[in-house]
């Protein structure tokens, strides 16, 4: 397994592998590697010869006043894993090279897509993530690239960005992988105390109450909403950001409850800020 820091040095090889006819997996992630990257690098592994993995806490998708300082590292630890998921070619490089002095080229996804949810709560979130996908994609030069849907609202951005830019990437979507008491993973979880981490079970459980409503014929949002905001009010130190029902496709709310109902939520508990989401009628 190779380790490159440095962009030129990743299109070249990428170049050259793409010339010998190789097809290039990529998985792009901040680090702090958990068993939902893993799964995404394990289809990654059986889709591609070459398997890339990126580690890039990018600043620019981080607001002034969140956790890019304190977000959770382990480079060796990253390396084990991806190491036993079969990954060929690390890109792991600095922000000054991803962003060296002088930078002022952003990729701005607009509209609906973009703006509502994590957008309006995150401004400059979805700039920071479509630009530094798009800079990775070219580094990467990836034939097929894999993102969670764990990140519902990013996945879909992505898609819109590779789409409009005509991007010869084809996207793959993951399913959310979760702890065995249904906290979806994430690098962030290690924030939380103990009694947090119990109280984070109210999204997964707000996110079940409602989807179980909905396939037993519930059809109206107001009131799946009503199901799971009672289960999110009952854990005293968790803030609701947003709890909302909208259309798989274009993020927008829904009137009735369909196949394409996605439930999405958005917390804080304490100092961490939580996102899930689920399929309201997808199979329990
Ligand atoms: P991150 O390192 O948090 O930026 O995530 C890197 C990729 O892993 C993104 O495509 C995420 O959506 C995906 N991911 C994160 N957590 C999970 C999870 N629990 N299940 C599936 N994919 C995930």
């Amino acid at each position: 397994m190779d380790i490159i820091t440095d962009i030129a040095d990743m299109q070249s090889r990428s170049l050259a592998a793409r010339e010998s006819g190789k097809r290039i997996a990529f998985v792009p992630t901040m680090g702090f590697l958990h068993e939902g990257h893993a799964s995404l690098l394990r289809e990654g592994r059986k889709r591609g010869d070459i398997l890339v993995l990126s580690i890039f806490v990018n600043p620019t998708q981080f607001g002034p006043n969140e956790d890019l300082d304190r977000y959770p590292r382990d480079f060796a630890r990253d390396e084990a894993i991806a190491s036993a998921a079969g990954v060929d070619w690390i890109f792991y490089p600095t922000a000054d090279t991803v962003y060296p002095p002088g930078y002022s080229t952003y990729v701005d996804v607009e509209g609906g897509l973009a703006t509502v949810l994590e957008g309006a709560c995150r401004p400059g979130h979805f700039r920071g993530v479509a630009t530094v996908v798009a800079k990775l994609f070219l580094s990467v030069q990836p034939h097929v690239a894999f993102f969670g849907q764990k990140d519902f609202q990013q996945l879909a951005v992505i898609r819109r960005m590779t789409q409009d830019l005509n991007l010869p990437v084809e996207i793959v979507g993951m399913p959310i992988v979760r702890e065995a008491d249904g906290l979806a993973m994430s690098s962030r979880n290690v924030y939380l105390a103990p009694d947090e981490r119990r109280q984070a079970l109210a999204i997964i459980g707000a996110l079940r109450l409602a989807g179980q409503a909905a396939r037993e014929g519930e059809c109206s949002p107001r009131k799946l909403l009503l199901l799971a905001e009672g289960c999110l009010h009952r854990e005293p130190d968790l803030q609701i950001e947003y709890v909302t029902i909208r259309h798989q496709a274009t993020l927008q709310e829904t009137a009735t409850i369909d196949a394409d109902a996605v439930m999405l939520i958005a917390v804080r508990i304490g100092k961490t800020r939580l996102i899930d989401n689920a399929m309201l009628l997808a199979k329990a």
